[in-house]
């Protein structure tokens, strides 16, 4: 169920039920399962590879940013969750923004730590944003807080903020938008997928037509066959398209109207020279583009060798 994803009341009855829980605890009276020990300071100056001498000796105080560190529950997790982050995560599954990441982490230091003191915290939902469309899709942002305290007195805070999101949907990028195949003109794109241009011959008249139509517009001729095109021919006429921005298209190009040899004319890209390059009269040749993973199209290189000496 995807429901809360929606826009309008949904969204707001959703945001309205997200943010009671504001100001619910997480954790109550969490405490930290070792006192703040040299050990444990001693593994983190190596591993962060820290060597500053007030971390060691007899009056060490622990690095700042092992704050969380002394709030970890381990692989034997806490006791003193509370049930509201549960139900909060809950209810953003359930209207389907059902994946989590990390973004930020925000910490403050009031007193140092030192070997000896006893940790305990408490941790609150500190705010539910609004609904907020970010690249990875739209979510709601949650910071929670959570107080430290040493021997009762606040040493620290440490907000957390992940983003609950649900994934956006990934476009189908570049893709060309895709013909509307029927029973009329399935024969031309068989054709072109065995990189066969096909025109349709009318078996009453001879007519050759393009594009492919059910019936001859010359004589009314339901029967007709296939000529293979030669693919060679030239540019009748063209524009070339700078706007509208189409994801599937790369502006500005080359929008041919090409006359085959065989005397019908055909719309399709002209490539191989610059857009601002293609004149009428062109002589240009069909090659097949693969446009993408699935689909092939007939399109027509213009003659190098006639750049410079075109003209309309
Ligand atoms: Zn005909």
């Amino acid at each position: 169920m995807r429901a809360g994803v929606g826009t309008g009341t949904d969204a707001e009855t959703l945001y309205g039920r997200l943010r009671a829980y504001e100001g619910r605890a997480a954790v109550t009276e969490g405490a930290g399962k070792d006192l703040v020990n040299e050990p444990m300071i001693r593994h983190w100056c190596e591993a962060v590879g820290d060597a500053n001498p007030a971390y060691r000796g007899p009056d060490a105080v622990a690095p700042p940013t092992m704050l969380q560190a002394w709030t970890m529950g381990g692989l034997s997790g806490h006791s003193g969750r509370t049930a509201a982050q549960d139900e909060l995560f809950e209810l953003l599954d359930g209207a389907g923004f059902t994946s989590v990441v990390a973004t930020d982490c925000e910490q403050e230091y009031l007193r140092p730590l030192r070997p000896g003191d006893r940790i305990t915290f408490d941790t609150v939902i500190e705010s539910v944003s609004e609904r907020k469309n970010t690249k990875l899709g739209t979510g709601y942002f949650v910071t929670t807080r959570m107080d430290v305290r040493a021997d009762g007195r606040l040493a620290g805070t440490h907000r957390f903020r992940i983003l609950k999101y649900a994934p956006a949907v990934r476009k189908a990028k570049g893709k060309r938008p895709r013909p509307v195949i029927n029973r009329d003109n399935a024969g031309f794109w068989d054709g072109v997928a065995a990189h066969r241009l096909l025109i349709q011959r009318c078996e009453g008249c001879g007519t050759l037509r393009f594009p492919w139509l059910p019936g001859c517009v010359a004589c009314g001729s339901l029967e007709w066959d296939t000529v293979e095109a030669s693919g060679a021919g030239t540019v009748f006429s063209y524009v070339v398209m700078h706007h509208p921005p189409f994801p599937a298209f790369d502006p500005p190009y080359a929008v041919g109207l090409i006359e085959l040899a065989e005397g019908v004319r055909i719309v399709s890209n002209v490539v191989g020279v610059p857009y601002d390059k293609v004149r009428v009269g062109m002589p240009v040749e069909v090659e097949f583009l693969r446009v993408d993973e699935e689909w092939e199209l007939p399109v027509f290189r213009g003659a190098q060798a006639h750049l410079g000496g075109g003209g309309s």
